[in-house]
């Protein structure tokens, strides 16, 4: 008989995955490489180490090894916060009249308040065990900040974070939240780095950006002794660390024989949704399932919808190796007028090629309509989303009214991957309906693309 399925679906805390799924094992197609700027040759491990630790740029080239194992010194960590809830959406199947099933999977528990939380401390470990002593990044929303600065608390490495001046300003919340955790605050541009005082001699009164943060990260990574540059999206390897969402999902739901019809995720540079897809793509790809799986963008930042599939930079500094990516253009910005999150030009490789192959769908979603979803969710099932995961809320209600219509039982999976705590400036604007939408024009994409690579791979 079947077990009548729980609002939670609990995994106890010796089943956390003690592997990663590296989706890569499994396509038949991969990628394509990683190319040096100069050379436009494939980047070699010690170009990447550089900048990158070194088991991440192992992890980042490694195309072969199904399952790579997680350090118990991880998994020690891990279990402070994980196994993250998986949770039946019976409040929300019954507002909306639907004979789906729909089931989310909540990386908002942790105090960083998201599913980044999951990287930082993976790169952090190998941080620690390589001999290094500090890192930096870059942080814009400051979801991957507060990650990185945790992160960083437990295993007691030097952080720098280079926040975006005016998201610093905006977000004074988050700036504290960074602080607390003990690491070093600075707004870009700064005078501290010379890219960052180049950008201030040109516009003393810029707000940065993320291209410019990255470039100050970057540089001081460089300079320091026994300091590397940590990234929290985009990469090959961040999307490893993140399959532990898939896993644990698959895991609860194997446990009551639930095979997902259709997965969802939001994407801003790819890392939950190619963590949530990983171990049910790889049935796909080899014939055991049939699951459709949903990227959502926001129309403001169309990187899948409207991008193009070609070679480009990660940062606007023109300074890392190429990735070919769906992208609009490292030159490409959102408008100011977005508050959703996901503003960044560029999709992770693999779910690129996912895409170009037709194994993944896209669709984007004006914010308004998401954050229409967000409070309808928060009503109904209790917890207020943030405004990045609430674009994967809006696309399963959607399919799950489109069941309504057709009749069809089908299972929706999708990942919640934040909490909305620190956005709710934001739900201000959403509430007061100053809130508007922009979706940008042929001629602002055409602007973006104009800054793509000139090389004959993109010919
Ligand atoms: C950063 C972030 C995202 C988008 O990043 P991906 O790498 O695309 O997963 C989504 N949701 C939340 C809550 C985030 O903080």
């Amino acid at each position: 008989m079947a077990k009548r399925i729980p609002t939670r679906l609990y995994l106890s805390e010796d089943e956390i995955p003690r592997n990663w799924y590296n989706l890569r094992a499994d396509m038949k197609d991969k990628p394509d490489p990683i190319l040096h700027p100069g050379t436009l040759q494939p980047a070699t491990a010690a170009d990447l180490e550089a900048v990158f630790c070194k088991e991440s740029v192992k992890q980042e080239l490694d195309e072969t090894t199904r399952l790579i194992p997680i350090p118990e010194g991880l998994r020690e960590f891990y279990q402070a916060y994980r196994p993250a809830p998986l949770i039946r959406a019976y409040f929300l199947e019954k507002a909306l009249g639907t004979p789906a099933e729909i089931y989310y999977k909540h990386e908002g528990t942790n105090t960083s308040g998201s599913h980044k939380l999951n990287s930082a401390a993976a790169q952090t470990y190998y941080a620690k065990e390589e001999g290094l002593t500090s890192l930096t990044t870059e942080t814009g929303a400051g979801q991957w900040g507060s990650a990185m600065a945790m992160a960083c608390a437990y295993y007691d490495i030097k952080l720098t974070v280079y926040m975006v001046k005016v998201s610093s300003e905006q977000k004074p919340y988050r700036k504290a939240l960074i602080e607390t955790y003990g690491a070093e605050l600075i707004p870009s541009p700064s005078n501290t780095t010379e890219a960052g005082r180049g950008i201030l001699a040109r516009n003393p009164n810029t707000g940065g950006s993320l291209g410019c943060a990255i470039s100050e990260a970057v540089e001081t990574a460089i300079k320091t002794d026994k300091c590397r540059y940590v990234l929290g999206s985009v990469m090959n390897h961040v999307l490893l660390h993140q399959s532990i969402i898939g896993q644990e999902a698959k895991a609860a739901l194997d446990k009551y024989g639930i095979k997902p019809d259709i997965i969802i995720g939001c994407a801003g540079g790819g890392s939950n949704l190619g963590g949530l897809i990983a171990p049910f793509m790889a049935d796909k790809i080899n014939g055991k399932s049939d699951t459709r799986f949903i990227a959502v963008e926001p129309a403001s930042c169309p990187s899948f919808t409207r991008g193009r599939y070609a070679y480009d930079f990660g940062d606007t500094a023109k300074t890392t190796p190429l990735l070919r990516m769906c992208t609009l253009g490292n030159g490409f910005i959102p408008s100011s007028n977005h508050a959703g999150g996901l503003r960044y030009h560029g999709m992770n490789p693999i779910l690129s090629k996912l895409y170009q192959d037709g194994y993944l769908e896209a669709r984007s979603q004006v914010q308004t309509d998401v954050f229409d979803a967000a409070v309808q969710f928060a009503k109904i099932e209790g917890i207020l989303p943030a405004p990045e995961s609430s674009h994967a809320i809006k696309a399963a209600i959607d399919e799950a009214l489109e069941c309504k219509r057709t009749g069809e039982k089908k299972v929706i999976l999708f990942g919640l991957t934040g909490t909305g705590y620190f956005d709710m400036t934001a739900y201000m604007s959403y509430n007061a309906k100053t809130m508007t939408d922009s979706i940008p024009t042929d001629e602002d994409l055409a602007k973006g693309f104009a800054s793509l690579p000139d090389i004959p791979q993109n010919k």
